[in-house]
């Protein structure tokens, strides 16, 4: 007589890959997504394979399965502990069966297809009855975006990077400013390190924990354009804030943040990436953007803008769509770039600063300039060529789509249909932290 022996396809995260970044966590919508200071995992228990986290993650470290008995899945205490993946065996039975092991193929009728839906496919969860959309933006890129390289160098194959500069861009203390926001420009040398707009990298700081493990990697966004931050080069550049004691939410404790605020030129970094497949900026002629970000979220939108303000130049292709920011710091003196962005034509990009913390004004967030500008928004929501991009603080990210679900509907723009359709369409980006 043969036992029936049911075999679970566990579904893991790989130690080895994952940046942390935390997207698995926050998208989940059953909360079987979990993290200590070491290692992000899946809770087996809860985890209903609606599969709403796969393509959000940048690294293809969530997407990682192995066949064990369902009465004995890798709890989550002991994935806490694995510096990489468990190899993929055969499954040892329980003594009480007649037979040592049954071979690791999957149930035949499995919960849902473990394999990765494809970008934008909205039906994942719908074996499971779970409503999915709790994934807020498109998980494909722009139609007309270019093809970005990703995961070109890893954790076990690091690239190094030689810091070329690295500039304060908040006023200095002496201007009774604390936040210290700089400009670091990392150079590839001769190593190919192809990147776009709207895509990271994730540094990997020097030393150990307390543990005597490695510190994890972080991620960055990259603040310069395709063809490097200073053109031509076979550089990039991050926008990276250091973290004081006072500061909250930092897993690390900003030990990579204040590694790359402290770089001096010529010291050298160890790099993975490049991340990142959706969050990209269309190609085609005249589409439009509208950018949305707070604080150093500001990253990626200065590379789509120097992108954009490169191409415009005379003989570099001319007219480019309409360019329409709104950008959150607490000061005018604590926002990165603020010089810059003030130089740049008003032809060329509408820009929209709300400071949140300038004495004797009231508190101003981005979503109160947008409500301020939603005629223009509203025109730009009606036109299929405009591609939006929300990119900073987690906190805002409710508040934006508040405030755009209102400006259309108040201009006859069903905002839910229009919602799914900006997703569909690769045309609706969030990058928040
Ligand atoms: P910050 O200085 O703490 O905040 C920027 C502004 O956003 C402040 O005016 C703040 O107002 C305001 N704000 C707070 N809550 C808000 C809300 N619910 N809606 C709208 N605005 C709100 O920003 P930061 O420290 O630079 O943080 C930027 C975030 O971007 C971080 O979470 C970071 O992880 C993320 N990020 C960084 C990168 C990068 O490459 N460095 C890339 C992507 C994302 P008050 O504080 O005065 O209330």
């Amino acid at each position: 007589m043969s036992t029936q022996l049911e075999v679970l396809k566990q579904h893991l995260i790989d130690p080895e890959v994952c940046i942390r970044c935390n997207t698995c966590e926050e998208t989940c919508p059953v909360d079987a997504i979990t993290h200590d200071s070491a290692n992000y995992v899946v809770n087996a228990d809860i985890c209903n394979f609606c599969m709403a986290c796969i393509s959000p993650c940048p690294t293809g470290s969530i997407d990682n399965w192995r066949n064990v008995l369902k009465s004995q899945p890798y709890s989550v205490e002991e994935q806490y502990t694995w510096g990489e993946l468990p190899a993929q065996g055969t499954i040892a039975v329980p003594a009480t069966s007649e037979s040592d092991s049954v071979s690791a193929t999957p149930p035949k009728a499995g919960p849902a297809s473990m394999t990765q839906p494809a970008p934008g496919d909205d039906t994942a969860g719908e074996a499971s009855g779970i409503e999915v959309d709790v994934v807020r933006g498109s998980t494909m890129p722009p139609w007309s975006a270019a093809r970005p390289y990703v995961n070109l160098y890893t954790h076990k194959a690091p690239i190094t990077a030689t810091c070329a500069g690295n500039y304060r861009l908040t006023a200095n203390e002496t201007g009774g400013i604390d936040t210290d926001v700089r400009h670091i420009v990392l150079d590839f040398g001769q190593l190919p390190f192809p990147v776009l707009e709207g895509q990271s990298i994730a540094v990997l700081p020097p030393g150990e924990t307390a543990a005597g493990r490695a510190h994890h990697a972080r991620q960055y966004s990259i603040a310069s354009a395709r063809d490097g931050e200073r053109r031509g080069y076979n550089n990039l550049s991050l926008t990276v804030k250091r973290v004081t004691p006072s500061d909250k939410g930092d897993t690390d404790g900003g030990i990579c943040s204040n590694y790359l605020c402290d770089l001096k030129k010529g010291d050298q970094v160890q790099v993975i990436g490049p991340f990142g497949a959706t969050f990209l900026m269309p190609n085609h002629p005249n589409s439009h953007l509208l950018m949305i970000c707070t604080g150093t979220g500001s990253a990626p939108m200065r590379g789509m803008t120097e992108y954009r303000r490169r191409r415009r130049a005379p003989g570099k292709g001319g007219a480019t769509g309409k360019l329409m920011l709104f950008f959150g710091a607490r000061t005018k003196e604590e926002l990165p770039y603020f010089g810059p962005l003030m130089s740049l034509p008003k032809d060329f990009i509408d820009v929209n600063f709300a400071f949140s913390r300038t004495p004797g004004q009231p508190r101003t967030y981005v979503q109160d300039v947008m409500k301020k500008r939603s005629t223009d928004i509203a025109a730009m929501l009606k036109d299929d060529n405009t591609y939006i991009y929300v990119c900073g603080l987690k906190g805002m990210e409710e508040g934006v789509i508040q405030v755009l679900a209102d400006i259309a509907n108040e201009s006859g723009q069903p905002w839910e249909s229009l919602w799914k359709k900006l997703k569909d369409a690769g045309r609706l980006h969030f990058e928040t932290y």
